[in-house]
């Protein structure tokens, strides 16, 4: 039976419930079509090590504007992990330990002299694009950046690891703008930047914030519906979805992740300024691990380097006999999660005495439906995509965190994008008479 509809959302990720959410409650009738046969795309709290753990997006802060705004709206309580109570890192071969304001004392002059023009550069991380030199600075990626700071052997391991934790790809691919947008987003301070993407999370998972907003929502949501095809002209479009199924609708908001877009297919094609980045690919290909360790464990944090497998590990659970661990490497190649041999490897650079009992993950590069971790751009990919990312193309708009303007690549990004094209095709599509 062939459907219709007045909007049709591809994707139930963040982006994709709010826009769904906004568009139903606003009298439109929206189908969401996700392909996965969960919702909450690259947020995902699974049980696994005896834990809730967050396969994806975790961590969330009050200077991220849209995901706070959903915290109090749904009143979701937040919580954090332990704090810290000694700190490892790598000297050389040589292993260092204090406690993290000592790690911190230890990358600040690194991360002030990196970042002391960030509001020079993005003085409104809203609009990001405002200042006509930035294209000049979207040049660099961020190892060269760091390179001539000149630093010693200490400092650059540390501050390496810890942009490793932050951009979760080798930093020789990833733009220094990268860093002046997150900095720039919590007002030129580095350390709210680190606090603001690390630690506060929501106490029973992001689970809950998915099910506030799906529980929220008038939108028809199908899950196991993966989109083949779509085909628009300047009336609507109509696309087929799981086994041979058709819907047509007046809009269409694809919220699918940079990395996969060019592999939709689309007729007419997209415009390059949309097929370009995705095929050239974001620059993160990172890995994050979960692993469980035998306790007692004291809470530690510990930062190795860029070139080791896992460049960050900290205790995420402390319980009486066992310890959680989340940890970070650059190049998801490099290490399997699941493979606890290679994690007990990957630990043994800092510490000895931890007994792997078993790990986890999720390889989101190889995952079809998503092929990246969060975004990080490529040197000149801000400067040359981010306007026509966010565009409409006709009766097709754009949603995601890829596309954010304040902090993309987070969950508050997904929620920002999803709330103004929502607005966009709100605006373009009053409700029919009678239906509100
Ligand atoms: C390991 C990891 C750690 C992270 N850590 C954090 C963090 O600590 N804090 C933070 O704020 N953010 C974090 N993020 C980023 C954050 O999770 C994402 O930026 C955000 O969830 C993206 O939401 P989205 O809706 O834009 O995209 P997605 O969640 O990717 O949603 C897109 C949806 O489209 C679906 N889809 C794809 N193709 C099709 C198709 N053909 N048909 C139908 N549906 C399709 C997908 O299945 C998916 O559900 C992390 C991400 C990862 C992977």
């Amino acid at each position: 039976m062939h459907q219709q509809a007045d909007v049709v959302v591809i994707g139930a990720g963040v982006a994709g419930l709010v826009t769904a959410r906004d568009l139903s409650r606003a009298g439109l009738r929206t189908v969401v079509l996700e392909a996965r046969h969960r919702p909450g795309g690259r947020t995902w709290t699974d049980h696994r090590l005896g834990r809730d753990l967050e396969i994806g997006g975790t961590w969330l802060h009050w200077v991220q504007p849209h995901i706070w705004a959903e915290v109090t709206r749904y009143g979701l309580a937040v919580t954090r992990g332990p704090r810290s109570e000694e700190t490892y890192w790598l000297a050389g071969d040589e292993v260092r330990r204090g406690t993290l304001e000592d790690f911190m004392a230890l990358i600040d002059p690194g991360m002030t002299r990196l970042l002391e023009d960030t509001m020079r550069w993005i003085p409104r991380p809203d609009a990001p694009l405002t200042v006509a030199g930035l294209s000049e600075v979207d040049q660099f990626n961020l190892q060269e950046m760091l390179d001539e700071l000149d630093l010693s052997v200490d400092e650059r391991n540390a501050n390496e690891a810890a942009w490793v934790g932050h951009l979760n790809g080798p930093l020789i691919d990833c733009a220094y703008t990268n860093a002046l947008r997150w900095t720039a987003a919590t007002a030129g301070s580095w350390r709210l930047m680190h606090e603001a993407s690390a630690v506060f999370r929501l106490a029973h998972g992001t689970r809950r914030l998915v099910r506030a907003i799906s529980a929220d929502t008038q939108a028809d949501i199908r899950l196991s519906a993966p989109v083949r095809s779509i085909a628009h002209d300047d009336r609507g479009a109509e696309i087929s979805y799981a086994d041979g199924q058709t819907i047509s609708a007046r809009r269409v908001v694809i919220t699918v992740p940079q990395n996969i877009l060019h592999r939709l297919d689309i007729t007419p094609a997209l415009p390059e300024g949309k097929l370009r980045p995705s095929v050239e690919q974001t620059a993160s290909r990172g890995v994050k691990a979960w692993i469980r360790v035998r306790g007692p464990v004291k809470p530690f944090f510990a930062y190795s380097s860029q070139h080791h497998p896992l460049a960050v590990v900290r205790t995420e659970f402390i319980g009486d006999d066992d310890a959680v661990l989340v940890a970070f490497g650059a190049d998801s190649t490099r290490i399997d999660a699941d493979d606890p041999a290679a994690i007990d490897a990957a630990l043994r650079v800092w510490r000895r005495d931890l007994e792997v009992l078993e790990a986890t993950g999720h390889d989101w590069m190889a995952d079809p439906y998503s092929q990246e971790t969060w975004l990080i751009r490529q040197p000149r990919q801000l400067t040359w995509y981010h306007r026509a990312q966010q565009a409409a193309t006709g009766v097709l708009h754009f949603a995601g965190s890829d596309y954010a303007d304040i902090w993309p690549g987070f969950i508050d990004g997904a929620i920002e994008s999803g709330t103004r094209v929502a607005r966009q095709v709100r605006a373009g599509l009053d409700p029919e008479p009678g239906r509100v």
